[in-house]
């Protein structure tokens, strides 16, 4: 998979792509990562890539030239490459895309990648959006400077669903959001030592005995999920993923939940 990224500030890139765990997805290529420097396809002395709105009004505006005499080398470099080469899509972060997900970034890790850009300043002129944006994906309900950030989230978060990038093969899967919890928050983690400012690990996780365990972490899962995000409850039970187990037990969560395995 190939993702171009169209941006103002590439050296922002390199420590995530350096660091920490997910290395290894781009040191391998399992995800392949190009960086464009927009200013190199803007023109003049001053090599600009901005300009004031038309209408008026605070800030600047994304020249669209420079945007598509990029995306059109990224085009050639990437059919050069492979002449088999499907278009990928364009996608623009903005936070009027729908806020990355779970399930987008599931979509994203299984496909060929795409052309991502990193909006600056008030946005891009909106025509060359028309022309040329598939897909715009928001990080949330509130504005960053530039897109770096989101496309940031966005790679981490596929190069660490890539084969061979964590140590143990299965543990994305038990992630919140993920399949394995059917779509549930993760429960709480507990280690070394046991007892921490006179608060002892609860004892279910020191009895080596695993069903039971697993019965904790089901049951942590649904008590986060049913107090932080009610939502989740309501998918999994429109999914069929609840068992009736389940159920009985968020039936009685407030009588069932011992104090020390309280969420807060
Ligand atoms: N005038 C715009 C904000 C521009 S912020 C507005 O009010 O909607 C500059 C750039 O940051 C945007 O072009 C976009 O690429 C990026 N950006 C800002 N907020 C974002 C968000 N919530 N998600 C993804 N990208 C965002």
């Amino acid at each position: 998979m190939r993702f171009d990224v169209i941006t103002l500030f590439p050296e922002l890139f390199a420590p995530f792509l350096t660091s920490g765990i997910n290395r290894r997805a781009f040191e391998t290529g399992a995800v392949e990562l190009k960086l464009w420097q927009l200013r190199d396809f803007a023109d003049g002395a001053y090599r600009r890539v901005d300009d004031r709105p038309f209408g008026g009004g605070p800030g600047m505006v994304m020249l669209a030239e420079p945007l598509e005499k990029c995306l059109v080398a990224i085009r050639q470099d990437r059919s050069l490459k492979n002449h088999s080469e499907k278009l990928v899509p364009v996608v623009l972060f903005s936070p009027i895309g729908q806020p990355l997900n779970h399930a987008g970034v599931e979509e994203w890790s299984q496909s060929l990648g795409a052309i991502l850009i990193c909006g600056r300043y008030e946005g891009l002129d909106q025509r060359f959006v028309h022309a040329y944006v598939d897909v715009q994906v928001s990080l949330g309900d509130f504005v960053l400077s530039g897109g770096e950030i989101a496309a940031i989230a966005l790679l981490d978060a596929v190069a660490r669903l890539q084969p061979g990038v964590l140590n143990d093969e299965g543990s994305h899967q038990m992630d919140s959001f993920n399949p394995a919890l059917d779509g549930l928050l993760d429960c709480g983690h507990y280690t070394r030592p046991e007892i921490w400012n006179e608060v002892s690990v609860p004892p279910v996780l020191l009895s080596g005995h695993h069903a039971d365990i697993g019965k904790w972490r089901r049951e942590q899962s649904l008590v986060l999920s049913q107090k932080y995000r009610p939502d989740l409850i309501v998918a999994a039970r429109a999914a069929g993923k609840l068992s009736p187990k389940d159920e009985h037990f968020l039936a009685n969560i407030f009588v069932s939940v011992q104090p020390e395995s309280k969420p807060d």
